[in-house]
């Protein structure tokens, strides 16, 4: 005779097994199996709640599966989809509209994901400055940090500082300058009469939620205006929200010329990209110089207009704010000898480890165990960036919990 197991064997090893076996290891993720998600958690194949502190980089900042988003999704998708630009659909406009509303800037030019709005951005300051600046054609040159994150195509691997991003992947493309992040003066000795932008992301997110120093934004602003080079934000992390404020440059009082959007653009629901910029950048292009299949899509540019919407209506930027103030002073408190540092802004907060406490994936293991999901970032600092509904006593929970795994050493 056999007796039943006492508790159900867990079904989340054949998952990975099957993953393991068929798919390509460019990830090394949690071992945990999400089968349903809503607002700020996720469940697993076992059933187990979990508080999602990563929120998809960022891009579930309006929390998972958000009603107002699905029903955009639903809706749209028994109209139409897919038309390629070679048609007009009747959601673009409407997106263009409440995106350029929002954000103050004057046009928009739709991609699918980040890394291909980085690449938009790429060209129109390239040409902006063969026909603006006078730089010869395949001269121009864009000043980039140390430490970015751009995405994943070759270009942009390319300039990198992470040996990991390129090695193997060249030959890679010249035209790019790096210079230390937040180094101001660095910047000024990098420009040329060939520079036609500065890329910078306005908080470093992958790099380990690095925050430049106070008035680096500005300064980078009065150098491009001196300079007559664009100041291209990449906010794809974080804007929308995730710093309290709905983009990351408005702490600093600076509106770039070029603003790269992508993630919570969609609410994590589906890729929806977007370069912004006004009439004489934007101008550059022309019909047949850039363009997507998916990029402007009905399907997108209804779900990018509800989430949008729902940052709004939800006030969850506000919430951001609020709730990100709350933990900074609750972690601030925390006495843990592992914890070198805390930084960040709004619900976007590293919590950097001495390099002694043996790296961060321990303490992410850790917090998996007490059903909080975060995710280490460059081996010692912890990433905590819930989604930006999450509530107070929610955020109360997740901050308990990694209290105690912190000071358990
Ligand atoms: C995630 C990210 C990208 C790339 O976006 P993908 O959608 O993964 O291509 C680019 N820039 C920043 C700052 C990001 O965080």
């Amino acid at each position: 005779m056999t007796l039943p197991p006492a508790h159900a064997p867990s079904r989340t090893a054949a998952f990975l097994e099957r993953e393991e076996r068929l798919g390509a290891h460019n990830y090394h993720p949690l071992p945990i199996v999400v089968e349903r998600a809503e607002g700020a958690f996720v469940w697993d194949v076992d059933g187990r709640r979990y508080y999602d502190c990563l929120a998809a980089y960022s891009a579930v900042n309006q929390g998972h599966c958000h009603p107002r988003i699905l029903a955009a999704l639903h809706e749209q998708s028994r109209r139409a989809t897919l038309v390629s630009r070679a048609f007009h659909n009747d959601q673009l406009g409407r997106f263009y509209e409440v995106l350029t509303g929002l954000t103050g800037f004057g046009r928009v030019l739709p991609m699918n994901t980040g890394a291909e709005a980085v690449e938009t951005a790429i060209k129109a300051a390239r040409k902006w400055g063969l026909e603006q600046k006078g730089i010869a054609d395949g001269r121009a040159e864009i000043v980039v940090f140390d430490g970015n994150f751009h995405g994943r195509t070759t270009t942009i691997v390319g300039f990198s500082s992470e040996a990991q991003y390129r090695h193997g992947f060249g030959p890679f493309a010249p035209g790019f300058r790096r210079v230390p992040y937040g180094d101001a003066a660095a910047v000024a000795a990098a420009i040329t009469p060939d520079t036609c932008a500065v890329l910078v992301e306005p908080i470093q997110g992958e790099a380990g939620i690095v925050v430049p120093p106070p008035g680096f934004l500005r300064q980078l602003r009065e150098l491009c205006d001196r300079e007559r080079v664009l100041l291209m934000a990449d906010e794809i992390q974080s804007g929308l929200g995730r710093t309290g404020r709905l983009l990351c440059c408005e702490h600093d009082g600076v509106r770039p010329d070029v603003l790269i959007l992508g993630k919570a653009l969609s609410g994590g629901v589906y890729p929806v990209s977007a370069m912004l910029a006004d009439s004489p950048v934007m101008d550059v292009f022309r019909p047949g110089d850039h363009g997507s299949t998916y990029g402007g899509n009905p399907l997108g540019a209804a779900v990018a207009v509800a989430a949008l919407e729902a940052l709004v209506a939800d006030r969850m930027v506000e919430n951001a704010a609020a709730l990100g103030a709350h933990a900074f002073a609750r972690l601030s408190r925390l006495v843990a000898p592992v914890v070198k540092e805390v930084r960040g802004k709004g619900l976007w907060i590293g919590i950097e480890l001495h390099a002694s406490a043996g790296g961060a994936r321990r303490f992410c293991e850790a917090l998996l165990r007490r059903g909080v999901l975060c995710k280490e970032t460059h081996q010692h600092v912890i990433r905590l960036a819930p989604p930006l509904v999450i509530t107070r006593p929610q955020l109360d929970e997740v901050l308990d919990a990694i209290e105690a795994v912190l000071t358990a050493g």
